[in-house]
């Protein structure tokens, strides 16, 4: 059941990341998370622009978060505010960054030593500590409760939503085309009227999901501008398309 949720004021800047500004507003619970065109590759040792990949992440992770919505995972998602601002759930992130691999590609297929492409018999599920001064290092569920990062309740949840969030992308990406390669996900613990909620957080964007063509295998993500291979900003406006129907 969705209740309507007040527009609030927008506020202070809170955090500027990578590709994201978050900012506050008037209802202490809510932010809003500004897309910006901004992209970084290997912890930031590799910078550029790609033009108007604000608006298309900002479209796409909206189109993706509704339809998780609307298949009963919790998330910080509330509305699109305009080109380039959504309307979230204020979380306190949990320094977790959660992978879901269906085919080998990228790190798995370097530290397995094997060619990417093959499809995984299952998915894996891998945690990385987030930790920038660390270069997010590979954690397990020991490492992630010993420590802890968060406790062993929001850790199943993490892991079933995880799951439930790459059977539903899944489903919906390959009729339109879209192989889902691999993908990662933030947590975060809801403050205000969702205090005690864990809720997907960040976005769903060709920024931090291998989406490839179904057809040809083609890239269409960041790994385009992660390997300098060109055709960037077509790649993105392609994902819209084949997501948002644009
Ligand atoms: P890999 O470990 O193969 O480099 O990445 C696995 C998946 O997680 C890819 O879809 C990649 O885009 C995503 N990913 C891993 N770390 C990060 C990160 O720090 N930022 C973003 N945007 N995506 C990441």
């Amino acid at each position: 059941m969705s209740t309507t949720i007040a527009r609030p004021e927008k506020r202070e800047k809170l955090y500027e990341g990578k590709a994201k500004i978050l900012y506050a507003t008037s209802a202490p619970d809510l932010m809003i998370q500004y897309f910006k065109d901004d992209a970084t590759a290997f912890n930031a040792k590799k910078k550029g622009t790609i033009v108007e990949k604000g608006i298309v992440n900002n479209r796409i992770s909206s189109a993706l978060f509704k339809l998780l919505e609307e298949n009963g995972i919790r998330t910080h998602f509330v509305e699109r505010l305009s080109d380039r601002e959504m309307l979230c759930k204020r979380l306190s992130i949990i320094p977790l960054e959660v992978v879901v691999r269906n085919v080998v590609a990228g790190s798995l297929a370097k530290r397995m030593g094997l060619p990417e492409g093959e499809t995984l018999p299952w998915p894996i599920l891998e945690f990385y500590y987030k930790r920038d001064d660390l270069d997010d290092p590979p954690i397990n569920d020991d490492h992630a409760l010993v420590f802890k990062l968060c406790t062993a309740e929001e850790l199943e949840t993490i892991r079933r939503e995880a799951c439930k969030v790459n059977e539903l992308l899944t489903k919906f990406l390959d009729p339109r085309g879209i192989r889902l390669v691999d993908f990662k996900l933030e947590f975060g613990r809801g403050t205000g009227r969702w205090q005690g909620q864990v809720l997907l957080g960040d976005e769903i964007t060709p920024d931090g999901c291998r989406f490839w063509d179904k057809a040809t295998n083609e890239k269409l993500d960041k790994d385009r501008f992660r390997r300098d291979l060109g055709k960037i900003e077509e790649s993105y406006h392609e994902v819209e398309r084949r997501i948002c129907g644009a």
